[in-house]
């Protein structure tokens, strides 16, 4: 059975160790990183940066403490993402969220260069066939994969799990663009972004949010350019007309999530990954979007395995067990203690993404909590 380290967020006593980065430390002593990590080992260090105004993510507090004990064993880390808008803007974003060589400690750098097409094909599964795998995270022997667990508009949950099959891979290939993707997750066929014009409030969120500048208007027309278009599938989610849509299947987006995260694990030797999965400022949306609402349960704390299921298994327990905050839209959507908060959320059938990940090989959800 796999082993998930767990300590609490609550600090009782006004000592370091009591302290969310301490207990860290601790964790980290506790799961041995020379079992994983040589001397002299390029370690990538995968996280999220994040939107402007998407504030809730990874602390860079956090990031410092896993690059310091990877430095203390003789590793050589860095912290990277793919990008998720153009990669300059995405570098600022990161900046502004804290993230930078000087908080953290290291080299920041984008996993799949400043244009977003620096990936690799990679043998994914029957949904997916190949796709585009980060070559930085391809290349580099080792990583940490650092994850804010939150709902997610589309997956419902997102964790480990997302941060691997999303964050892992480009948003497009160099020759094979989006199908080769993220879009080839997020839809399926030619990806068409279809408009209806009754249910538009022209509000534009589509055309803002957009990282491509793929979608105008004139004359109260939405024209989108499908050639540059990622299939990235933000302007759907922030229209809150129901006006957009691009094809796409739940059960499909959950099982095709387990897939890419195999792929991107497969480029790794076995033992050569850990994840940690930080269960705090659990907002009801993804770290893309350009906000982040108020939490929908209070903090739990921070989990650590080498299983990648296990960690998602039980920090799905865990949110399962949480109370839902007032004043956030888990009080909104009226969800009560003991409801499946995530499911209530957003509606999707986020456990497929385990259950798919668990009969792909990629680990177990029966494990055992070691709290320190
Ligand atoms: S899916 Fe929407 S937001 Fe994403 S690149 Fe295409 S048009 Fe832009
Ligand atoms: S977000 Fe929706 S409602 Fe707003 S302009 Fe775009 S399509 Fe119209």
């Amino acid at each position: 059975m796999s082993k998930v380290y767990f300590s609490s967020a609550r600090a009782i006593k006004w000592r370091y160790e009591d302290s969310m980065p301490g207990k860290l430390d601790a964790l980290l002593k506790k799961v041995g990183l020379m079992g994983y990590f040589s001397p002299d080992e390029w370690v990538a260090v995968k996280t999220h940066f994040g939107s402007e105004g998407a504030h809730r993510t990874v602390r860079p507090i956090f990031l410092r403490k896993v690059v310091d004990a990877l430095k203390r064993i003789g590793a050589k880390p860095f912290v990277t993402d793919t990008v998720r808008i153009r990669g300059l803007d995405y570098l600022e974003v990161a900046n502004q969220n804290g993230i930078n060589h000087l908080s953290v400690g290291a080299p920041v750098v984008l996993a799949d260069g400043l244009y977003g097409k620096d990936s690799i094909m990679v043998k994914a599964g029957e949904i997916l066939g190949e796709i585009a795998v980060a070559s930085l995270i391809h290349d580099v022997p080792a990583m940490v994969v650092c994850s804010h667990v939150k709902g997610h508009i589309n997956a419902g949950y997102a964790g480990a799990l997302k941060n691997l099959a999303m964050g892992g891979v480009s948003s497009a290939h160099r020759s094979c663009g989006w199908k080769c993707g993220r879009g080839a997750m997020h839809t399926i066929g030619e990806g068409e972004l279809r408009w209806d014009a009754d249910k538009c409030g022209l509000c534009y969120q589509c055309r803002d949010i957009c990282p491509l500048d793929a979608i105008t208007f004139r004359d109260d027309q939405l024209s989108w350019d499908g050639n540059i278009c990622w299939r990235c599938g933000r302007c759907e989610r922030v229209c809150q007309s129901d006006a957009l849509s691009m094809p796409g299947d739940d059960r499909r987006f959950m099982s095709s999530l387990a897939e890419a995260a195999k792929a991107v694990i497969g480029t790794f030797e076995a033992d050569k990954i850990i994840y940690i999965n930080f269960l705090a400022e659990i907002q009801p949306e993804c770290d893309c979007m350009p906000m982040a609402d108020v939490p929908v349960t209070q903090d739990i704390g921070i989990l650590i395995s080498q299983d990648l299921v296990a960690v998602e298994q039980a920090s799905i327990d865990m949110l399962l067990k949480a109370v839902p905050l007032p004043s956030s839209l888990a009080e909104e959507k009226k969800i009560v203690a003991g409801e499946d908060i995530l499911l209530k959320l957003h509606n999707k059938p986020y456990i497929i993404q385990v259950e798919e990940a668990q009969r792909l090989g990629l680990g177990s959800r029966e494990y055992e909590l070691i709290e320190i």
